[in-house]
């Protein structure tokens, strides 16, 4: 083939492949434009996904009648004149794509009023050409209407997961826009369900509530960087959790870039370094970084969707996120009471050098020491074993054949659950346990949308809900292994862990969240007939010696190890 420049309907389309992935980044685009036209309100509603219809309102500046179908051509912004705007970006859109992309893979309407004008304009688009355009009489803003996404693209179509994870995607979205702007009152509306209304007061505190609950909200700590404007050019706001709210998942950590929400996983990084052995091995923070610095400093023109960016001098971003974090932590965050889990164990797992038994080993290279330490092979499974005590109302001290067992209470419960809740489950017969007292959970956009999707898989694990207003259930039941736990807590991770894309080990990933849950704390004492049964239990299963994140649940010091440490031989 000779080589030709692309007619503009075939390029428009290969654009709108990069800009318009799927239902959620038509609703990006649309409440990006929203917030650069200054709305204070944005309402979103979404039909099935948005595959049937998403429509974003708002009452921004409007567009002009004589530039209606011009927002449609690509490459057709207000937004920027010269190539050096570029280096200067101040807007969320700014390469005048979205509208031109969207209403080549959808039917677009669009209805908007500009401040000045007594009607608005209106103009409906099928295959990206205008069909129709006239006066309507509407409020001062903008309503863009996208019907029937990509059924004209069958091939994309085809890669769309279900409209409930769709659903997901965009309550999170618009979760991370509220969170963006405290400001803008935001609506959404899910298959005609209200999934999320913020108040938009201006407090990120509010926003924060409206998004994560009112007990989250109340717990985070303010961070402000820096403290007594140092000469950086880069200015920290924001909230950040106290260690004792942490998550199971990383999607808490929320970025904001001069008001841009973004993916890095430098600054997430830096984030979670702040929380370094405060928090336990496996658990990630919530936080809003609210990130300022002078626009020339950073480049959003790295990729169409404009979730990336770069930044002039990245390690002192890197620096300042952590240190306001961890100055936020410091100064505020309450001291950890002995029951949190892990806390002090995951700092000393970072930090110490090896522990003297296995030093004692790692010399010498004799394999029947070492197999004495570390982890034997699986389903070796242990002797009866003699419970003598606890220690630091974590580890349970016991002695075998061949020495002595130090096992970690929590590991190795979690490894009992674990098993157990599997085996149940292939019986169908995992139980449930009522509660006297139905428990009051507030859940996240997101998580109201994960459990409306999985309503099944809850209630086949012994969960009983009942709808007790706008994003508040009263949980009535829950599987019996969390009777006596935090159960609000093990109910939204367990619903985190569901909404995690869905692995090949999904019902494994569903046991270990509800066996962790299920699983006495460290810092827990416990009675002696309480860490025999444990042990008894241990003793049972299949691969006792690692829990079910690989962790090890003991250290065995075998009677030759002991003699050798003591000299004895
Ligand atoms: P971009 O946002 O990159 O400029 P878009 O294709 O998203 O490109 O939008 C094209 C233009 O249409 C914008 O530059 C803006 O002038 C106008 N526009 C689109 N949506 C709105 C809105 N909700 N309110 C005001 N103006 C809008
Ligand atoms: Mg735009």
């Amino acid at each position: 083939m000779t080589i030709r420049i692309l007619p503009p309907e075939v390029s428009v389309l290969i654009a709108a492949g990069e800009v318009v992935e799927r239902p959620a980044s038509v609703v990006k685009e649309l409440i990006e434009n929203s917030l650069d036209g200054g709305a204070s309100q944005v309402s979103i509603e979404t039909r099935q996904g948005g595959l049937t219809a998403i429509r974003v309102s708002d009452n921004g500046k409007g567009i002009a009648s004589s530039d209606l179908a011009l927002a449609f051509h690509r490459y057709a912004t207000s937004k920027v004149a010269l190539a050096h705007d570029l280096d200067r970006i101040t807007t969320l859109g700014f390469r005048g794509e979205a509208l031109p992309s969207i209403a080549a893979v959808a039917d677009v309407e669009v209805l908007s009023r500009p401040l000045d004008a007594v009607a608005a304009s209106y103009l409906r688009l099928v295959d990206g050409k205008p069909v129709e355009q006239g006066t309507r009489g509407a409020p001062v803003g903008t309503t863009v209407t996208v019907l029937h996404l990509f059924a004209k693209q069958p091939a994309r179509r085809k890669f769309m997961r279900s409209p409930a994870a769709e659903n997901q995607q965009i309550a999170s979205l618009i979760s991370q826009y509220a969170l963006a702007y405290p400001e803008v009152r935001f609506s959404l509306r899910i298959d005609g369900r209200q999934a999320l209304l913020t108040g938009g007061s201006g407090q990120l505190a509010d926003a924060v509530a409206s998004v994560y609950g009112a007990e989250v909200a109340a717990a985070m700590l303010p961070m402000r960087w820096p403290v007594n404007g140092n000469g950086t050019t880069i200015k920290i706001g924001g909230l950040t959790g106290p260690p004792h709210i942490s998550r199971a998942s990383r999607g808490y950590v929320s970025l904001f870039v001069n008001r841009r929400w973004v993916q890095n996983r430098r600054l997430t990084f830096a984030v979670e370094e702040a929380y370094s052995g405060m928090l336990p091995v496996g658990r990630h923070p919530i936080a809003v970084v609210d990130l300022r610095l002078p626009y020339e400093e950073v480049d959003v023109n790295v990729h169409p969707t404009k979730a990336e960016v770069r930044f002039r001098q990245e390690s002192e971003a890197f620096t300042a996120v952590q240190r306001a974090v961890r100055q936020a932590l410091l100064e505020q965050a309450p001291v950890p009471s002995a029951g949190v889990a892990g806390a002090e164990p995951a700092a000393r797992e970072e930090t110490s050098p090896p522990p003297l038994w296995q030093r004692a080993f790692e010399g010498e290279g004799e394999p029947r020491t070492a197999a004495g330490i570390a982890a034997p092979p699986p389903r070796v499974t242990l002797p009866m074993l003699r419970v003598v005590g606890q220690i630091g109302n974590t580890y349970i001290v016991a002695e075998g054949p061949q020495g002595m067992y130090l096992i970690d209470q929590h590991a190795a419960h979690e490894r009992i659950l674990f098993e157990e809740i599997s085996a149940a489950r292939q019986r169908q017969a995992l139980d449930a346990q009522g509660l006297l007292e139905p428990i009051t959970v507030e859940l996240s956009p997101r998580q109201q949308e994960i459990a409306l999707a999985h309503d099944q898989v809850l209630s086949e694990h012994g969960f009983q809900l009942e709808a007790f207003g706008e994003r508040t259930y009263l949980v009535r039941a829950v599987p019996a292994v969390l009777t006596g736990r935090d159960i609000s807590h093990a109910f939204a991770e367990f619903l985190d862990t569901l909404g995690e894309e869905a692995a090949p080990d999904e019902q494994d990933r569903v046991a270990m969240t509800l066996a962790c849950h299920g699983a006495v704390k460290a810092g827990q004492s416990m009675a002696p007939e309480e860490m025999r049964e444990l042990v008894r239990r241990l003793e049972q299963s299949e691969v006792p010696h690692t829990c079910p994140h690989g962790r090890p649940t003991m250290i065995h010091m075998s009677t030759d190890l002991l003699e050798k440490e003591f000299r004895r031989r």
